[in-house]
């Protein structure tokens, strides 16, 4: 490429090169604590279910408690009836302590259901604390792998986004400034899924967008004699596309035989 704007398009590639790393590195920079706080958020969540069925568990335990405490005062009750009614001999009093005794049985029946469904409602619980507390223990290691792996992982990020941000700083001098306003519009063009400032030809398709570019255009591009910019994603136009640099995503399976 001899062409009087090739200087510009060859610049624009090396920026290319620089800003696309860049971009993926800020990006996973934004990500990390995100991904760290929705794991902190799971291991927050997953204690709370822990926290709420430990208390149900200790609830239904005393319960089950106070309800055996309570069988004891009945069978105690029971015993001193059926003790009583051995010294009596007045039918009333002896029927009064029959029904008493009766009574007292009824009340026992009870309250041993009770504790009988309080102990399976335990034994359930236990076991649900198990799980819970499996989950917690699983929550917390995934959050301390990830934790050390940005830890580890973060520094050296930060380390290249400063290699690449001086490299910029020596490229960017050798761009015009309306050259450099033109990449940055696909760089930040809304409709763009990706943010990249510049494209290449397959034929005469935009690589990046897959629209039809003017013969002209292409053909200035590649000659490096004219800027322009895709009609549909608004990148610029750097040449065709080239073996070397073939990280874009291209067209269909026949882009090896169109290259010319
Ligand atoms: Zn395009």
């Amino acid at each position: 490429m001899t062409g009087r704007v090739a200087d510009q398009l060859a610049a624009l590639i090396e920026l290319d090169l620089l800003d696309q790393e860049l971009i993926a590195l800020r990006g996973e920079e934004k990500s990390a604590p995100k991904v760290l706080a929705a794991l902190v958020r799971q291991v927050q969540e997953r204690s709370g279910v822990r926290d709420t069925t430990a208390g149900k568990l200790e609830a239904t335990t005393k319960a089950n408690r106070e309800g055996e405490r309570q069988l004891e005062v009945i069978e105690r009750r029971v015993a001193r009836a059926a003790a009583r009614l051995d010294g009596l001999f007045v039918s009333t009093q002896i029927e009064a302590t029959q029904r008493e005794i009766e009574q007292l049985g009824l009340q026992r029946d009870e309250v041993e259901m009770a504790v009988l469904e309080g102990m399976e409602v335990a034994d359930r619980l236990a076991e649900e604390l198990v799980g819970a507390e499996a989950a917690v223990t699983e929550a917390e290691a995934s959050l301390a792998v990830a934790r050390a792996a940005w830890d580890e992982r973060a520094p050296v990020v930060a380390a290249r986004c400063a290699e690449l941000e001086t490299a910029q700083d020596a490229v960017l001098p050798k761009v015009h400034k309306d050259t450099l306003r033109m990449y940055m519009v696909g760089i930040e063009n809304r409709q763009n899924s990706t943010p990249r400032g510049i494209t290449r030809t397959n034929g005469i398709m935009c690589t990046m967008c897959q629209t039809d570019i003017p013969v002209v255009w292409v053909n200035e591009a590649r000659n490096g004699e004219g800027i322009h910019l895709c009609l549909c994603c608004k990148r610029v136009i750097v040449g065709k596309v080239d073996v070397a640099l073939s990280d874009e995503p291209t067209a269909g399976p026949d882009y090896q035989t169109r290259r010319d």
